[in-house]
């Protein structure tokens, strides 16, 4: 076949966010694409995740996400593949709020309104640490947010002297919960990115947008929906063990069809080996390899806990501090269209633990780690008159290399590569953003432009 007959047909490897992304973006622009997708489900490391419970068939997620205001791209391209956001996430604007009582709340203002009202009317934390806090912010805005030399988030905040409640309370949840990178070893220059395009940029920015669906409805169907419709064909079920190119063109694990161009969109672990599998036709590429082999990753353990119908957590998405849970999300409240909650909704009594980023948690078995979760958060459950809160079941997931280490000065890989036509997509490439689903959207787009087919 000739390189004219096959242009403009692109393989994607991977359907998670970020394959998915660039397949969208390449159908909207006419160009055929063919998505491979090792396992049987889309969207990879934000997935839903179905659990067989007695009769009842339970749709859950391999991790709750959340979303912020500041993801554009995912936000945008959400809605060009019909998954309008504003019906599949809740808006919330930003609250911190703990059991241990500490809670801050932004007004929908311009900076630096949203943040000096919320730091000084914040419950638990002086004037004099509010004022601190500000101050910091300054500084980064002083410093257009550039950190030189990069260094770690707890140097950066030793260097403004952030207090503990302030650490404890804002910025080390913060930066967990963005980089999923321990304080002590994350990058005070993601860190300081993502300070300033959720906190200082637009007043939505900082909103929480929190899933109303499982991760599956939020934009994987949707955008399969979308690349199927304009022409694109996705296989599932079908894991790509080698890559050749002859100069011209593509093949996956030797099958007759030709690509002009191909886009890996796999995690960076599965990365490396089919880089290699290109490397005798570009040597090249080994550099490329190599960026890949030495990133780090840290885990994000998830919690379910089915609680009787009608028992609820004191707010919908609640902080902790001084054990090993994070966060705890009321699915019940979250996925329920009626605010009110009705007790007969499959997720009423379902709530979400998340404990992001490596730490002692990890040694403990399922079991042990259900209980240890349970003590830490009864004491903030509502229960029904006459309905004990004591779990039925419990599930423990363990997402091992969640994210790629967000660590300073880290060496990501670019989306374009040596060889020609082909580009790399996923959360790990190059970008000023951690491990995040809007990281992945945008190398998708990103490799989508790379290869050069628009
Ligand atoms: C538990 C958890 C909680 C998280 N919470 C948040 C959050 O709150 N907010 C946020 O923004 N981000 C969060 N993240 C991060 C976010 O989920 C990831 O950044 C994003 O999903 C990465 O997408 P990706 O497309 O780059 O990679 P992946 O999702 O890893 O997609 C790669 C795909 O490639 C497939 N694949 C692998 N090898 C092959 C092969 N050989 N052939 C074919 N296919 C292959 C995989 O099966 C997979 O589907 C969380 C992640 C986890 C795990």
């Amino acid at each position: 076949m000739s390189i004219s007959k096959i242009d403009h047909n692109v393989a994607i490897i991977g359907a998670g966010w970020a394959g998915l992304s660039a397949g969208a973006t390449l159908v909207r622009q006419g160009v055929r694409v063919t998505v491979f997708e090792a396992s049987r489900h889309l969207g990879g490391r934000a997935r839903r995740v179905s659990l067989n419970e007695g009769d009842a068939a339970i749709a859950l997620d391999n991790g709750q996400h959340i979303l912020i205001g500041a993801y554009q791209e995912t936000l945008k391209l959400m809605r060009a593949v019909g998954a309008p956001p504003g019906h599949l996430l809740e808006r919330i604007p930003l609250e911190l709020r703990y059991a241990d009582g500490f809670h801050m709340r932004a007004p929908i203002l311009p900076y630096p309104f949203n943040l000096a009202i919320a730091l000084f009317a914040a419950y638990n934390l002086s004037f004099a640490s509010g004022l601190a806090a500000m101050r910091f912010m300054r500084a980064l805005q002083a410093l257009k947010f550039r950190i030189v030399p990069d260094r770690t988030v707890s140097q950066l905040l030793a260097e403004h002297a952030q207090e503990q409640v302030l650490r404890t309370h804002l910025w080390e949840p913060l930066c967990v919960s963005a980089l999923n990178t321990p304080p002590g070893k994350a990058s005070a220059q993601v860190f300081a990115t993502v300070l300033r395009d959720g906190l200082t940029g637009a007043r939505h920015n900082s909103d929480l947008l929190v899933p109303r669906q499982d991760l599956g409805a939020l934009f994987p169907e949707p955008a399969s929906r979308f690349i199927h419709a304009n022409g694109g064909t996705i296989h599932l079920g079908a894991p790509v063990r080698e890559i050749t190119h002859d100069g011209k063109a593509f093949q996956v694990d030797g099958r007759p069809d030709l690509f002009s161009r191909l886009i890996l969109a796999v995690a960076p672990q599965h990365a490396t080996a089919l880089i290699a599998s290109l490397e005798p036709q570009c040597p090249a590429l080994g550099a490329v390899r190599r960026q890949v082999e030495q990133l780090e990753y840290e885990p994000i353990v998830t919690c379910y806990l089915q609680y009787p119908p009608g028992v609820t957590q004191w707010r919908p998405m609640l902080g902790f501090t001084g054990g090993i849970v994070q966060w705890v999300f009321d699915r019940g409240h979250l996925l329920t269209p009626d605010p009110y909650r009705k007790p007969d909704t499959p997720s009423s009594g379902l709530l979400a633990a998340v404990i992001s980023a490596s730490g002692s948690h990890e040694e403990l078995d399922n079991d042990v780690l259900a209980a240890q979760v349970h003590e830490e958060i009864k004491d903030v459950l509502f229960e029904p008159k006459g309905v004990k809160a004591v779990p039925r079941w419990t599930r423990v997931i363990r997402e091992k290399r969640a994210t790629f280490s967000c660590t300073p000065g880290l060496d990501r890989p670019a989306a374009r590569t040596p060889l020609g036509g082909l580009a790399l997509a996923g959360d790990y490439v190059a970008s000023d953003y951690p491990g995040t689903l809007e990281a992945a959207v945008r190398s998708g787009i990103a490799a989508a432009k790379a290869i050069g087919v628009t």
